[in-house]
């Protein structure tokens, strides 16, 4: 999940081979319901934010049937969205401090989200659309 222009994590020059553009996304990915995270990732966000281990469990994760995750707040696209994402910019405001799974993710070198993203657009002249995803 995004990035170095969003919440999604693509380096310069895998930016060069990838097949999706996260700068044109409005960082669907972000919006998941659930960000999973694990101690270490726990312990990142306790570091980058100064804070002890107990205190960025309780301030930036809950759990969520049975799993402990990133919180989210009210989003004025998805209605949802991971709450470090900056959701006019589209970015992760905690880039260098995100979690695991989103410096990984997706993982491949297509993003689904974003061929659906990208055919919609084709599909209604408009650059900018947003379907509901
Ligand atoms: S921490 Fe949140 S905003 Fe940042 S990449 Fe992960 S899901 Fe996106
Ligand atoms: S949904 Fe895909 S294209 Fe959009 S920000 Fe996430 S990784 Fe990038």
């Amino acid at each position: 999940m995004a990035r170095v222009i969003s919440g999604n994590g693509n380096s310069k020059s895998r930016a060069l081979r990838v097949l999706y553009n996260c700068a044109k996304c409005p960082a669907y990915c972000c919006t998941y319901d659930r960000v999973d995270v694990t101690r270490r990732d726990v312990a990142r966000l306790a570091k980058h934010f100064g804070v002890t281990y107990e205190q960025a469990e309780k301030r930036y994760t809950k759990i969520s049937s049975g799993d402990r995750v990133l919180k989210q707040h009210q989003d004025h696209i998805f209605k949802k969205a991971c709450m470090f994402l900056d959701q006019e910019k589209r970015q992760c405001t905690i880039y260098d401090a995100r979690p695991a799974v989103c410096r990984v993710y997706p993982d491949s070198l297509r993003c689904g989200y974003y061929d659906f993203l990208a055919s919609e657009r084709r599909r209604q002249c408009d650059d900018e659309f947003i379907p509901d995803a």
